[in-house]
């Protein structure tokens, strides 16, 4: 007799509950820590509860789809943290319904987004990683101007779905970045000069918070809440389940103009940069970068300091205007390789940032915001980049204009050049040799730097990385904020400081 295909899943089915349930007799008994024990009979009781009540799903570590739910995320050298349990919540509900878990059961919390984090800050030894990877829900209303945006929704899907309204939103650099950390670290996106910062067009969020309570705050409802949350990056104290935001005007003449200097030349370039940062106009954007020219190109496999101009106009005549500057500048001269106002849009921008920071590579990162010239802070760095041993590593920094300001935020901290330096490699046994090539470069950049931005930075290196990526009255007012809304310390704190 043949068996039915609903017979043997039913079987199946049944098979797989019983060994859930064995698993968790063994979990229960290792986490209360008394075998047999009227404690770890609870914990069972409780585990069993959360899972029958998820609507998304709970796994152990004995779970073989434990360590591939683990190791979402963007740096592969991933750490040897480990969570007790990851709950892949499928709604708000479900994250209600961990954090009561979580908090019956005395444990942290760690909120993953999209784990774009480099350093992997919501993978933490113990407790309960809360993954919000199915919150990628969007709506835009376009006559209104508004979008009700998923945390992990990433720029790039953002704008594919903005760009036929005419409308855009300054996500990050970086097309992969998702929207809810970004927008919880302050968020350095598309056209900073001109629109501020990405959390300043963010008009309310729907949290959930320590003590389980739902709320959507705004200026008006939780102010201190609204204001922590745009800004307080991995050291927030509550889960973000939805941003409504603002939007802008898509710019339709993207024009770029991109000129590569020979290391001989790197203090040209950089001189170049800080002559100009400060008169182009808003809507232009300038960048220096310190990388291995890749193949292909005039100067491939040597170290090149670039000179980039971005111009987020709406006709080309505009866009040749705010680039001026920057491209009769008799200094470009002496480029190696020069583009002059090229026509590109953004998702052109995020492909040129995308290609500088590939996913499946291997990560250290870490930033300093500083106001000294860069002729000053790079100098030595194009050579320090020639001793690389990894030529996809790079060195990236946007200048900010004079005018740029950052208020009424927990976003707080900024300077007129963000210079992010980035380790990025493949084979691992070149760890420690890239480890400590980067440490040199950090070394070198560390004495410039006024602060850090949380987003990139190390947070592993100190107790007081965290601290530096704020200005010290946002950093105090954070503090205070955190005791108030997660007294008893539900969420895991800042790496380096948990
Ligand atoms: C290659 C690269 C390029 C980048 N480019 C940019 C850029 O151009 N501009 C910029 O500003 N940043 C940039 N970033 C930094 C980026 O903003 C952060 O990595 C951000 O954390 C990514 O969001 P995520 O949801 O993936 O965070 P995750 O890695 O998922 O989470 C990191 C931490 O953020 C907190 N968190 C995340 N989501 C939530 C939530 N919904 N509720 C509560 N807490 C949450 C948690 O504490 C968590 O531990 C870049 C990073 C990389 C690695």
């Amino acid at each position: 007799m043949t068996e039915s295909f609903e017979t043997r899943t039913r079987r199946e089915f049944l098979r797989y509950c019983g060994a859930t349930a064995l698993l968790m007799t063994r979990f229960a008994e290792a986490w209360a820590e008394e075998p047999g024990s009227a404690g770890a009979a609870a914990t069972e009781r409780a585990l069993r509860a959360l899972a029958e009540d998820l609507e998304g799903d709970l796994l152990l570590p004995a779970d073989p789809l434990f360590e591939p739910a683990r190791q979402i995320g963007w740096n592969v050298m991933l750490p040897e943290r480990r969570p007790d349990l990851i709950v892949r919540a499928a709604n708000q509900a479900d994250v209600v319904r961990t954090l009561a878990f979580a908090r019956d059961q005395q444990r942290r919390v760690a909120v993953r987004g999209g784990g774009h984090s480099w350093c992997a800050s919501a993978v933490r030894a113990g407790g309960v990683m809360l993954d919000l990877g199915r919150f990628n829900s969007l709506s835009i209303d376009p006559s209104a101007g508004t979008a009700l945006v998923g945390p992990t929704v990433r720029g790039t899907e953002f704008l594919r779905a903005l760009v036929p309204h005419g409308l855009m939103f300054p996500v990050a650099y970086c097309p992969t970045v998702p929207l809810g950390g970004f927008l919880l670290n302050g968020g350095n996106g598309l056209n900073y000069n001109r629109w501020g910062s990405a959390c300043s067009h963010v008009l309310a969020i729907d949290l959930v918070l320590a003590d389980g309570r739902e709320l959507t705050v705004s200026n008006e409802v939780e102010p201190d809440l609204f204001w922590a949350a745009r800004g307080a990056g991995p050291g927030f104290f509550a889960v973000a389940t939805r941003f409504h935001v603002a939007l802008r005007p898509l710019p339709r003449a993207v024009t770029l103009s991109s000129f590569d200097f020979p290391l001989e030349q790197a203090a040209t370039a950089y001189r170049l940069a800080d002559d100009l940062s400060a008169s182009l106009a808003r809507d232009a954007m300038l960048a220096v970068g310190v990388k291995t020219a890749s193949p292909g190109t005039p100067a491939a496999g040597q170290v090149v300091v670039n000179v980039l101009g971005i111009a987020f106009a709406d006709t080309s005549d505009q866009a040749t205007t705010l680039l001026a500057p920057l491209n009769g500048d008799p200094r470009v001269q002496s480029a190696l390789t020069s583009l002059v106002n090229a026509p590109t849009d953004l998702n052109g921008v995020h492909g040129a940032v995308g290609a500088a920071l590939p996913g499946g590579h291997r990560y250290l990162a870490d930033n300093i915001w500083s106001n000294q010239p860069l002729a000053t802070v790079l100098e030595g760095m194009a050579e320090h980049y020639a001793q690389a041993p990894s030529p996809a590593s790079n060195l990236m920094v946007p200048c900010f204009h004079p005018e740029f300001a950052l208020e009424g935020t927990a976003h707080s901290m900024w300077g007129r050049n963000l210079i992010y330096q980035y380790a990025l490699w493949t084979d691992p046994t070149t760890d420690e040799r890239n480890r400590a090539w980067h440490d040199g470069a950090m070394a070198m950049l560390d004495p410039h730097g006024v602060g850090r931005y949380v987003g990139e930075a190390d947070l592993t290196r100190s107790r007081d990385s965290a601290r530096e990526c704020y200005a010290p009255a946002a950093w105090e007012r954070l503090r205070a904020l955190r005791a108030t809304y997660d007294p008893d310390g539900l969420f895991f704190d800042y790496l380096g400081m948990a």
